[in-house]
């Protein structure tokens, strides 16, 4: 950490001290700048009914975690037609009402989940000190999906390894917001094809070119156009040339190949297998030579 300014987790708090705790935890406490405005009403109270403390969990320093605890404001509403009595200064920049866990934080295990499905997310956010289990990874995600907007228009499906190699389930993706919407517990065309039913506003499902996605959004959302992802066609671009390289070395890829037949594949294994049966047998050879000339060779 630099200094008190720049460990701020947001432009409206003053950092007044950081310290470790009998457990070694870094303790961030610092104020939040008083406003007094109130949430359903909108007028800016000056009656100030006392403040409270919330603790949240910030970006780790030093190979341990960090604890914001942050004094915000409580505030009495001077709105005679206002409903609430009292309310809290809004901490919209740093986390959303009732989180343990600042936004910019939050944001780092949704990525992880993202990325790297929810087992391994768990072992990266012990590696990082941030510490949380594979339920944390799934709750930050559709903690995402509650803020997302209910109508998507155009989305994507594809697989969600809950245990890779074994268990699948289905993500659903608003490609518009960028945003995760759902996640299903199986990847079945039935589950698909329900979720999408319920969404009869959606007019383009972007997904792989395997036939299970494809039969859901027929069946769900028959109106909607179906276009394959991006991902998915250079994947199978690359796939498609690495099967071309094995099989005929660095030669250029010939027109009358057919890339797409089980037969092609095939051919394309064996190729494999016999250049490096042929490249073993080689080595062989050398080493006799080798042999024959002694050290001195
Ligand atoms: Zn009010």
């Amino acid at each position: 950490m630099v200094s008190k300014k720049h460990w701020s987790p947001g432009p409206n708090v003053v950092v007044h001290r950081i310290e470790r705790s009998q457990s070694g935890m870094v303790i961030v406490s610092g104020t939040l700048a008083a406003r007094g405005i109130c949430p359903d009403c909108g007028i800016q109270s000056s009656r100030r009914h006392g403040w409270r403390r919330r603790h949240l969990q910030d970006f780790p320093a030093d190979g341990v975690r960090v604890s914001l605890a942050l004094r915000v404001c409580r505030w009495r509403c001077i709105s005679a037609k206002c409903v609430r009595r009292t309310f809290s200064d809004q901490t919209p920049g740093i986390a959303k009402p009732f989180r343990r866990r600042t936004a910019r934080l939050s944001a780092i295990v949704r990525h992880l989940g993202h990325a790297t499905g929810g087992r391994p997310a768990e072992r990266l956010l012990h590696r990082l000190s941030i510490g949380g289990s594979d339920d944390t990874v799934l709750r930050q995600l559709k903690c995402q999906v509650e803020d997302a907007a209910a109508s998507p228009k155009i989305v994507g499906i594809d697989d969600w390894s809950w245990k890779k190699s074994q268990s699948y389930g289905t993500v659903i993706v608003d490609l518009e917001r960028r945003a995760v919407i759902d996640i299903l517990a199986d990847r079945s065309v039935e589950s698909c094809a329900d979720w999408l039913r319920q969404h009869p506003e959606i007019e383009v499902v972007s997904r792989d070119r395997f036939g299970l996605y494809a039969k859901a959004a027929s069946q769900g959302v028959p109106q909607a156009l179906q276009v394959a992802d991006r991902f998915h066609l250079f994947q199978n671009l690359r796939q498609a040339i690495e099967e071309q390289m094995n099989m005929h070395g660095r030669a250029l890829l010939s027109d009358a190949d057919n890339i797409s037949t089980p037969s092609h594949l095939l051919r394309s294994r064996l190729a494999h297998r016999q250049s490096r049966k042929e490249i073993f047998k080689s080595i062989h050879e050398l080493r006799k030579v080798n042999i024959r000339r002694g050290p001195s060779g």
